[in-house]
């Protein structure tokens, strides 16, 4: 337990810099790296600390609860991906918690007063805070451990303790603050102006109309619109993110859907969720204030893995209720989403599914024949919201060899990327790359056993991390967006003969794939 952290080149993440640390207003910002002896820590630090922890522990129950209940069984120990992938003792959920569970032993019970180390009692020091760092930023707050624990225990609540105690003494990383503070200051990640965002989407909608001779029309900011729609800036910006984008338009051009974007709450995700309560508030906050703004009557949201953390387990309590939103109906099959009743905020996959489910798309299977399709279920989505069927029912429907990878490693028991919970840097690639090993390792085996070339998802940063992944471990196989192979199989009113796929690449016929058709 007391092993001095090596902060090793590319298992850490560089600090915030200090000019988004000060647009967000955080604490004692400053110039900073973690591998610097010296923290430049304030004087008081360490009652900082200990307060802040005392904060925390009155404001979440559950906080308390996961300090005291562990009975060190070791059902968790060996589900973390990071463990898996490091062999790193330290990144078992359990010693991961107990890290900071020994501080709040010393500090907050009389066996930890009295006794100290002879209970797993430790004093709190700079080595201790520097744990706290390395191992709090090799957690991708997956929840994959708490699945197994007798007790409920969620040690990714006990890091996102960990990292709000951390952010008191200005001590974050630059993958998170960055994208927080231009999406604080212009409404996405990215720092996109709304002139800018307007721009990129005249860029896809001239790429559809020369893949399908349709030229379709993309509201933003349109007032009165029935739907507001949300999702991942990186859908807009990089690749093979961009693909899907062009699938969602496509759609809803081809139903007929009344909706806008908004280029105010461009941005689904919400780096927020990985610093603290707060932020994640504040992040979050334009996205109910557009649709009030723009007077729609529910929300549609894209595919994005964090996105979904916040909308189904957050924003009700956080900045709803809105209650000046409608309880969702789909204005093209009448479905009544009623499990969107509170929040009022439909997932994408969710619509789509239901659109297939009343027969209101035409979809050639045989467009994705080129690709042996898997799924991986992003942990946000998968173990945070349940949605599992309406992914694998529109995969079913849009691609005619579509492969499952081994029970133990979908579902809710996914593997992450490695790379979630702003983990999704450069500087840190070998932790990144041994944490999505066990995910790579399952593609691997589909790969071998069926010939899988094509990894489906529905997460931003599974989109943006898993290219490299499985260059690294695997080889052959891309990753693509569920609404990208939407895109392709959809047949649209008026369409040109398709002869490309979103990608620009030869679209395949189908023709000498009779025997692949279900
Ligand atoms: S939440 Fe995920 S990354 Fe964090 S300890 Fe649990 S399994 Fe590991
Ligand atoms: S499974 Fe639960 S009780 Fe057992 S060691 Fe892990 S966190 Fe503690
Ligand atoms: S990036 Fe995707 S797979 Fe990784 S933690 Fe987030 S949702 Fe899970």
């Amino acid at each position: 337990m007391d092993k001095k952290v090596e902060f090793k080149k590319g298992t850490y993440c560089f600090g915030a810099p200090v000019k988004h640390q000060k647009y967000l207003d955080l604490p004692f910002a400053r110039e900073w790296q973690p591998h610097n002896e010296d923290w430049g820590l304030p004087h008081n630090w360490k009652e900082i600390i200990i307060q802040g922890m005392k904060t925390l522990l009155n404001r979440y129950r559950s906080f308390k609860l996961f300090m005291d209940v562990c009975v060190r069984c070791g059902a968790c120990a060996d589900k973390c991906h990071f463990f898996i992938g490091t062999g790193d003792p330290k990144n078992m959920p359990v010693l991961r918690a107990e890290l900071l569970r020994s501080v709040y032993r010393r500090y907050f019970t009389l066996q930890g007063r009295i006794f100290g180390r002879l209970v797993g009692a430790r004093d709190l020091t700079e080595e201790i805070l520097k744990e706290w760092f390395y191992y709090f930023y090799q957690c991708t707050e997956c929840r994959r451990c708490s699945l197994y624990c007798p007790y409920g225990i969620d040690t990714c609540e006990i890091t996102m303790m960990g990292r709000e105690l951390l952010n008191l003494l200005g001590c974050n990383i630059q993958w998170i603050i960055e994208p927080a503070s231009n999406s604080y200051r212009t409404g996405n990640h990215l720092g996109v102006p709304p002139l800018a965002f307007k721009e990129t989407m005249e860029f896809a909608v001239d790429e559809i109309k020369e893949l399908t001779g349709i030229k379709i029309d993309v509201p933003i900011n349109k007032k009165g619109a029935e739907v507001l729609f949300v999702a991942p800036s990186a859908d807009y910006f990089a690749s093979p993110h961009w693909y899907t984008l062009l699938g969602y338009l496509m759609l809803f051009h081809e139903v007929g859907l009344d909706y806008t974007w908004s280029a105010f709450a461009s941005e689904g995700g919400n780096f927020g969720l990985f610093h603290s309560y707060e932020l994640m508030k504040k992040l979050n906050a334009k996205i109910y204030e557009e649709a009030k703004r723009l007077r729609v009557k529910w929300i549609l949201g894209g595919e994005c893995g964090h996105m979904w953390r916040v909308i189904h387990q957050y924003m009700d309590t956080i900045n709803g209720p809105a209650d000046f939103l409608e309880e969702p109906v789909s204005p093209i099959t009448g479905t009544r989403f009623e499990n969107a009743k509170s929040t009022k905020v439909v997932h994408i996959a969710e619509f789509t599914a239901d659109l297939i489910f009343h027969n209101k798309l035409k979809l050639d299977k045989s467009r994705n024949d080129k690709w042996v399709v898997t799924f991986h279920d992003s942990c946000n989505t998968a173990r945070s919201m349940g949605l599992f069927e309406e992914p694998r029912f529109i995969l079913r429907n849009v691609c005619n060899r579509f492969y499952e990878m081994p029970e133990n490693t979908i579902r809710e028991k996914t593997f992450c990327c490695g790379s979630g919970a702003g983990l999704g840097a450069d500087e840190n690639l070998e932790a990144r790359l041994k944490g999505g090993f066990p995910r790579a390792y399952a593609v691997k085996y589909v790969k071998e056993k069926y010939g899988v070339n094509m990894v489906a998802c529905m997460c931003a940063i599974d989109k943006a991390s898993l290219p490299t992944l499985f260059e690294y471990w695997v080889g052959g196989v891309d990753v693509c967006g569920i609404h990208e192979l939407v895109g392709n199989a959809l047949v649209m009113t008026g369409e040109m003969e398709r002869t490309k796929d979103l990608r620009g690449e030869p679209l395949s016929s189908g023709k000498n794939n009779e025997d692949l058709r279900q």
